[in-house]
């Protein structure tokens, strides 16, 4: 994997501003914050994409991100946010590194702003994908 700023946050060469860290997870304030308390969470593990991303290394984000959430929740005041997690620079990642995004939503001017285009499902297509996917998972 290509080095990226989060390598150097996780070096400790970039600083941060710290909000926790464990054997396999860091944690720390976005630099351009959507909203006051946007937190990234990632693994240590280099991995660019979550696809990439071990199961121990998935599991232990899992594990620790809903405390995560309630931490930067308790913190802001907030009770409403969204969980971002991008995947290639068409989906908007900038960061080859992955990571998730805890974004409080405040009001409804500030955090994510979502532009959101649902289609149709038809019954065929639906079964036709999801025997495509079943077989992707054998
Ligand atoms: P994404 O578009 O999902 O790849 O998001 C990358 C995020 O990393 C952006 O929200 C940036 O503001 C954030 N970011 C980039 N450099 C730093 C840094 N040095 N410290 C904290 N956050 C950063």
């Amino acid at each position: 994997m290509a080095e990226t700023i989060f390598s150097k946050i996780l070096r400790g060469e970039v600083p941060c501003h710290e909000v926790y860290q464990d054997e396999h997870v860091f944690a720390f304030l976005d630099i351009g914050p959507l909203a006051p308390g946007h937190t990234l969470v990632i693994p240590k593990e280099p991995a660019e994409t979550l696809d990439q991303l071990s199961d121990e290394a998935a599991a232990a984000i899992g594990r620790v991100l809903p405390r995560l959430c309630r931490a930067v929740m308790k913190a802001t005041g907030c009770e409403q946010y969204n969980i971002l997690q991008n995947n290639g620079t068409r989906a908007h990642q900038a960061v080859m590194h992955v990571h998730f995004h805890i974004i409080p939503k405040p009001t409804p001017e500030q955090g994510l702003g979502i532009r959101w285009h649902p289609g149709k499902l038809p019954d065929e297509e639906g079964q036709a994908m999801r025997q495509k996917i079943l077989a992707a998972l054998e």
